[in-house]
């Protein structure tokens, strides 16, 4: 590992004015510090923002779930207000890598990484989120994730929160990779009375809601629905892991098992 400034600031401010093109901001650590001893990542200055306390907790007002930056994984899986407004979304959390995963990481570094297998991403696009940011930019998630490890964060731009709209029924299901629990595939359901979202992670390069699926179950929430409707493997990532007709085959199997779940 290189040599490097570590800077604990206490508040968005102090972050901010450290900020410059070498620089990088530390959450859980849990992909910056592997990405740094493996030289993918050589920054001048580390800038922890753990200790900024409005970036953490969790808080539900109306149909609104809040979740500060710097929560942790844990924290969101065993939240009481989590648990009792979107299940599924504490759910998904327990699932995520290993406990030193969820001990450290947070949910702001996994949707600032946008790594194309993470599960927060899914829940982003299926749940309605918008990411609020230190440049007071209220960003819809739609929007949020552009590609591969790429958002529309700007350099020095911090998320402070995620804000979930509250469905009337949510699911997750992943086929997570045995060794790491990023999903393989993973498909997150969501019906809202206005209709039904249907976001897919861990198929392409970067996390998408997928129209025809999200269509169909807005027209009928069952799952007899899906079978209709075709699922291309044009774009679709190929690995050791899985094929792309085997991830387009996975999204319709777990779309299917995140409905009939609900
Ligand atoms: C072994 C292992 C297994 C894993 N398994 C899974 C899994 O099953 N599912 C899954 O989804 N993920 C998994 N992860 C990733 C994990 O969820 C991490 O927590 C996540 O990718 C990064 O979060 P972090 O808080 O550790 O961020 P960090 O590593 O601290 O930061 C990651 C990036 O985000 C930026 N960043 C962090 N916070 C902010 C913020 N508030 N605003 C702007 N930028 C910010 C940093 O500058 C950096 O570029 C796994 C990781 C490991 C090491």
């Amino acid at each position: 590992m290189k040599k490097f400034n570590y800077h604990l600031v206490k508040d968005i401010k102090e972050a901010k004015k450290l900020s410059s093109p070498n620089s990088t901001f530390l959450a859980g650590g849990m992909t910056t510090i592997p990405s740094m001893k493996l030289g993918l990542g050589t920054y001048k200055d580390i800038i922890d923002i753990k200790g900024i306390k409005k970036l953490s907790g969790i808080k539900v007002s109306g149909k609104i779930l809040k979740i500060g930056a710097t929560t942790k994984h844990v924290e969101v899986a065993n939240s009481k207000e989590v648990k009792k407004s979107i299940p599924s979304l504490a759910a998904l959390a327990e699932g995520i890598g290993d406990p030193q995963v969820r001990n450290k990481g947070t949910i702001g570094g996994s949707i600032a990484n946008n790594d194309p297998a993470a599960d927060y991403p899914s829940a982003c696009i299926a749940l309605n989120a918008s990411i609020n940011t230190s440049n007071n930019r209220k960003i819809d998630s739609e929007n949020f994730f552009r590609g591969l490890f790429e958002t529309a964060l700007k350099k020095g731009e911090i998320i402070e929160s995620i804000e979930f709209e509250i469905p009337l029924k949510s699911n997750y299901q992943k086929f997570p990779n045995p060794a790491s629990r990023y999903a393989i595939v993973g498909v997150y359901v969501s019906k809202y009375k206005s209709g039904t979202n249907v976001a897919v992670t861990g198929a392409k390069s970067c996390v998408y809601n997928d129209k025809d699926l999200s269509k169909a179950l807005s027209n009928n929430f069952s799952s007899s629905a899906i079978d209709k409707v075709k699922i291309s493997s044009s774009g679709m990532s190929s690995d050791i892991h899985a094929s792309g007709n085997y991830r387009a085959n996975m999204v319709k199997v777990f779309a299917k098992k995140a409905v009939e779940a609900c």
